[in-house]
């Protein structure tokens, strides 16, 4: 099964994507979570993709397509992948056509104010990657690996609103490009109340594939 998973930063798109993964048995392809190990390194690129990334903008599509495309030719995605956060321009849609058939696409929808009160509440362990709400992680601490948490840069205020706007005119027309094998969820309730219909729906989808 090759999924996408498209919607606003902070809908939800990473924790139903480790959700379908754990269940579902293929890998769950962050862009996001890429970029971030690319910004580690000592290289002309992380400095460039660690600026893109701190002021909320898009990587070039060249650099984007190109560590995708490499990544789902690893053998770990022969039985498909879950692409969280890519493709998030229509240029990188079409170069996504040419090297892989999508099945289906799924849009976490949320309204803006849910977002940004989520996203400034965020916050990530730098060692396993787990998200949590600051409001439900008070020491904070990750409850897996015990690392200090911190707040990524894009989750402040300021650049949270950019990002949002970047969705809106780069990514949301994607949302037509995609109508043909759309599934749309809400994640306005738990974790749990989001991944209910779409694990039926993929399980039904992975019964008519085999
Ligand atoms: P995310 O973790 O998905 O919110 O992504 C964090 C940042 O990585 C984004 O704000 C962009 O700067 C960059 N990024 C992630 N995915 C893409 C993509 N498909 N195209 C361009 N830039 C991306």
């Amino acid at each position: 099964m090759k999924i996408i998973l498209l919607g606003a930063p902070g809908s939800g798109k990473g924790t139903l994507a480790k959700k379908i993964s754990n269940d579902f048995k293929i890998p769950q392809i962050s862009t996001g979570d890429l970029f971030r190990a690319i910004v580690k390194e000592d290289s002309l690129l992380a400095k460039k993709v660690n600026q893109i990334m701190k002021s909320g903008a898009l990587v070039p599509d060249e650099v984007t397509c190109e560590i995708v495309k490499e990544r789902i030719s690893k053998p770990d995605c022969n039985k498909g992948f879950i692409l969280d956060g890519f493709p998030r321009t229509i240029a990188q849609a079409k170069a996504l056509e040419k090297i892989s058939q999508i099945d289906t696409v799924i849009l976490v929808e949320l309204d803006n104010d849910i977002i940004i009160d989520r996203l400034s509440s965020r916050r990530v362990c730098p060692s396993c990657g787990e998200i949590y709400n600051s409001q439900d992680n008070l020491n904070n601490l990750c409850k897996k690996c015990s690392s200090p948490l911190i707040q990524r840069d894009d989750d402040k205020p300021e650049t949270i609103k950019y990002r949002l706007e970047v969705y809106g005119t780069n990514t949301s027309p994607l949302i037509n490009f995609y109508s043909d094998r759309l599934l749309k969820v809400c994640s306005a309730g738990s974790p749990d109340e989001t991944y209910k219909p779409v694990k039926s729906f993929l399980e039904k989808m992975e019964e008519e594939i085999e």
